[in-house]
C-alpha cells in the first residue's frame, strides 16, 4: 500500500501510517492569543551563549528555544518542524472554512474538500451515528461461514483500507522501473511493527498488556459482552503474534533484495493453498494474471497456514478488531475515537491531550485530498519566485556533488562514471505536481464522515491499481503540496520538496545563504545523498535495482557505512534504548553526506560573491552562521516515550543526534568554533562516507 520512499522527517509520515487518528501536532494559539514570534532560518536569540558550543552545539545552539517552548500536553514531540506545521496548518484552516461556507461560487474540488471538512467537524452527527455507519461492513464479516468465504471480503476490506492480513499495492518492479505490476506485502499488524510482538524486556511486555487491553475495549465499545471481548481480545493477538514473528523486521526491510521476489499472480496463488487467489483479486478487480512480487514468501507461507489452522471465528474477529482499527478516529463516534488516541497517542507515545478537532480535521482533508486542498494551498502561499530559488538552489547543490564525486579518493573511476550519470538523472520535482490530480470521480456527502473516509479510500486504492500495466508516471507525488517534509524515491531517482517545506524557519529569501544553505541546502543534499546511500546505491539512474558498483568499490563503502552504524550503535536514546545504527544507516548517511553537500555549495556561492568571511552579523561569522543554521532546523522537545518508540522502529536518528553525531564528523565544523581536539564535539574517529 505503501511506496518505499524515503522522508526527511519521521513523525507526520511514520506516525500517520500507525492510525488514521494519532494527533502529532499541536499548540497553535487561538485567535485572540499574541502572534507568536516570527520564525528566523537563523534565530540569534535561541542561542544559549552560556554553553560552549565545543561541548554540546544542539544545546548552545537550541537552548534558549527549549525555555521558550515547553512541550504541549497534546504532543509527542515538538519543534521547530512543527512550528511551521501549524502555521501552515492555521492556513489551511482558512481555505477550509471558507470553502465549507455558504458560496454559491465553489469549484468543484472547493465542494469536495468544504464538505469533507464541514462533515469531519459535524461531531453530533458522527457521534448520533454511533456504529451504523460501519454496521454493512460488519455484517458482510458476520456472514462469513468457513475460510473459503474470506477472499471475497478481505478483498473487499482492503479496497475500504482495511490493513488485515497483508496488503496488496501496485508498484513498480524492482527489475524493471517502467512497469508497474502487482504488489503482495506483509501486514494485519496493529501495534507498531513487528518486533513489538517479539521484544522481552519488561516495557514491551507491558505494552502487549496494554495493547490486548486495547483491543478488548474496542470490541466491547462494538457490542461484545465483556467475557466475549477478553476471549476475542486474546485470539486477535496470537493470529498478530504469528504474522509479526513471520515478518521481515524494519531492518531488513530496508534492504530491497530482501523485499524482491519476483513472481507471477498465478504462480503465487499456487502458494496460497488454502486461500483463493482468483477469488481475493476478482473482488478487488486486481490483475488475476501477470507479473507479481511476494514481498516476504515466508509471511505468506505462514498467513497459508493460518487461514488453513485457525477457527474460522477467531479470523472474524480478528476482521472486526481491524475494520474497527482502520476507521477509529475522527469518522467515528467519540467513545471509539478516545479510546484509539488512548493506547496509540498517549500509552505508546506519551501524548497528555487529544488535539484540538479542527487540526485533526484539517490534517485529514490534507491526507485524502491533498492536491484538491493543495492547489488552492500554493496559490496563496507560493510564490513562483520560491520555486525558482528552491530549484537553484537544488541545482547548485547537484552541481557540489559532481565535484564532490570527482574528488573522492576512495572511488574507482569507472564507478566515479556511474555516480555522476545517477547524479544527472535525478529529476528535480519543487513545490507542486505540473498536473494536478482529478478527484471529479470522488463523491464528497456533506453530513457523512464515515462514508466520505470510505469513499476517498476506495479513490484512492482504485486510483493505484489502475496504474498496473500503464507507464509510471514519475510526475506523479507522494506528498501534497502543503507538506513540510521531503523525500527521495529511489525507484524513480527524483527528489521531491513540497511547497510547504520552503518557508521560514527552514527557508527566506530575506535570510543570508550562509542560513538558507545551512537549514534548506542540508534538507536539498540529505535527499539527494538518499540516491547514495546503503539502499538508493543498489539502484540504477533509471530505478532499476541493479548494481553499478565495482566490487572493490562496494567494499569500501560498506566500510565506511559500517563507522556510521558503530557510531549510532553507541548512543542510548532513553535509558536502556540504543539507536539502532543499521536502521538508521542510511538516514545517517544522508544527513551527513546533505550538510557536506550544502557546505561545498555553499563555499563555492561565498567566494563567488567574494563574501568577507570575517564580517560578523548578529554576532556570527558566515560559516558559523551556517553551522548554526543547520543545528537549529532540529531543536526539538520530544517525550521520553516517543523516544523510545522512535529508536525501536524510525529509521530516523533522534533530533539531537541529527545535529550533534553529524557535525562531530565534520573538521570544517570544529575549525568554525575553534574547537580543541579534546572536545565533545571532535570526534576522534570521525565518519565518512559521502
Ligand atoms: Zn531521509
Amino acid at each position: 500500500m505503501f511506496r518505499s520512499v524515503v522522508v526527511f522527517f519521521r513523525s507526520l509520515f511514520v506516525l500517520t501510517l500507525l492510525s488514521p487518528a494519532i494527533p502529532i501536532f499541536s499548540q497553535t494559539p487561538a485567535s485572540s492569543a499574541p502572534a507568536p514570534p516570527a520564525l528566523r532560518v537563523f534565530d540569534q536569540t535561541l542561542i544559549d551563549t552560556t554553553i560552549d558550543p565545543c561541548e554540546n552545539f544542539y544545546r548552545f545552539s537550541c537552548n534558549n528555544w527549549f525555555k521558550r517552548n515547553p512541550l504541549p500536553p497534546d504532543q509527542i514531540a515538538y519543534g521547530r518542524f512543527t512550528e511551521l506545521y501549524e502555521l501552515n496548518r492555521l492556513h489551511l484552516k482558512e481555505i477550509l472554512e471558507e470553502a465549507a461556507g455558504p458560496s454559491a461560487t465553489r469549484t468543484p474540488n472547493e465542494q469536495k474538500i468544504g464538505d469533507e471538512y464541514a462533515s469531519c467537524m459535524d461531531t453530533s452527527a458522527i457521534n448520533k451515528a454511533g456504529l451504523a455507519p460501519l454496521q454493512p461492513e460488519l455484517d458482510r464479516i458476520a456472514a462469513i461461514n468457513s475460510a473459503a468465504d474470506l477472499p471475497v471480503v478481505l478483498g473487499h476490506l482492503h479496497l475500504i483500507g482495511v490493513d488485515a492480513f497483508f496488503n496488496f499495492s501496485a508498484d513498480q518492479d524492482y527489475a524493471d522501473a517502467n512497469q508497474v505490476i502487482s504488489f503482495y506485502n506483509a501486514g494485519g499488524l496493529g501495534l507498531p511493527e513487528r518486533d513489538y510482538y517479539t521484544r522481552t524486556d519488561a516495557k514491551s511486555e507491558e505494552q502487549r498488556k496494554q495493547y490486548v487491553e486495547h483491543i478488548r475495549k474496542m470490541l466491547m465499545l462494538a457490542g461484545e459482552p465483556e467475557a466475549q471481548a477478553s476471549k476475542d481480545a486474546a485470539a486477535v493477538m496470537a493470529i498478530e503474534t504469528r504474522l509479526a514473528r513471520a515478518s521481515l523486521t524494519v531492518t531488513e526491510q530496508r534492504d530491497p533484495q530482501n523485499l524482491n521476489h519476483p513472481t507471477d499472480v498465478v504462480s503465487f496463488s499456487k502458494v496460497l493453498t488454502h486461500f483463493s487467489l482468483p477469488g481475493y483479486a476478482s473482488a478487488l478487480h486486481a490483475p488475476e494474471t501477470g507479473k507479481a512480487n511476494d514481498s516476504e514468501p515466508k509471511f505468506f507461507a505462514e498467513f497459508n497456514a493460518i487461514v488453513a489452522d485457525t477457527p474460522v471465528d477467531d479470523i472474524k474477529v480478528y476482521l472486526r478488531w481491524h475494520l474497527l482499527h482502520a476507521y477509529a478516529g475522527t469518522s467515528m463516534s467519540a467513545p471509539f475515537d478516545n479510546e484509539n488516541w488512548n493506547f496509540y497517542a498517549h500509552i505508546l507515545n506519551g501524548a497528555e491531550k487529544q488535539e484540538d478537532r479542527w487540526k485533526r480535521c484539517t490534517s485529514r482533508v490534507d491526507r485524502e485530498m491533498g492536491e484538491a486542498l493543495g492547489q488552492v494551498y500554493v496559490a496563496k502561499y507560493f510564490p513562483p519566485a520560491a520555486k525558482q530559488q528552491a530549484l537553484d538552489m537544488t541545482l547548485a547543490i547537484e552541481a557540489a556533488m559532481a565535484r564532490d564525486i570527482d574528488s573522492l579518493d576512495w572511488m574507482s573511476p569507472a564507478t566515479k562514471i556511474q555516480a555522476k550519470e545517477k547524479l544527472h538523472a535525478v529529476m528535480n520535482k519543487v513545490g507542486y505536481p505540473d498536473k494536478w490530480r482529478d478527484y471529479s470521480k470522488l463523491e464528497i456527502v456533506r453530513g457523512d464522515s464515515l462514508g466520505n473516509l470510505q469513499r476517498s479510500r476506495v479513490f484512492s486504492f482504485n486510483r493505484r491499481l489502475a496504474k498496473i500495466g500503464k507507464p509510471v508516471d514519475k510526475a506523479e507525488w507522494h506528498m501534497s503540496p502543503p507538506t513540510v517534509n521531503a523525500y527521495y524515491d529511489p525507484q524513480q531517482n527524483n527528489v521531491n520538496f513540497p511547497a510547504g517545506y520552503f518557508q521560514p524557519p527552514f527557508f527566506s529569501d530575506k535570510e543570508d545563504a550562509a542560513a538558507n544553505f545551512g537549514d534548506m541546502g542540508s534538507t536539498i543534499g540529505h535527499e539527494l545523498t538518499h540516491g547514495f546511500d546503503d539502499e538508493g546505491r543498489q539502484f540504477d539512474k533509471d530505478g532499476n535495482l541493479k548494481d553499478w558498483w565495482t566490487k572493490e568499490d562496494e567494499q569500501k563503502f560498506q566500510d565506511r557505512a559500517q563507522c556510521m552504524v558503530k557510531q549510532y550503535d553507541a548512543i542510548e536514546a532513553v535509558p536502556g534504548v540504543h539507536v539502532n545504527g543499521k536502521l538508521t544507516l542510511g538516514e545517517n548517511i544522508a544527513d551527513l553526506g546533505g550538510l557536506w553537500l550544502a557546505w561545498l555549495a555553499w563555499l563555492d556561492k561565498a567566494q563567488a560573491a567574494h563574501l568577507d568571511m570575517t564580517a560578523k552579523t548578529d554576532g556570527y561569522t558566515p560559516d558559523q552562521r551556517f553551522w548554526i543554521a543547520y543545528a537549529q532546523q532540529w531543536c526539538t522537545q520530544t517525550r521520553p516515550e516517543q523516544l523510545r518508540s522512535q529508536a525501536e522502529e524510525d529509521p530516523h536518528s533522534p533530533d539531537e543526534y541529527r545535529a550533534n553525531s553529524i557535525l562531530q564528523d565534520l573538521p570544517e565544523f570544529a575549525k568554525s568554533f575553534s574547537c580543541k581536539p579534546a572536545a565533545k564535539m571532535v570526534s576522534d574517529n570521525p565518519c565518512r562516507v559521502w
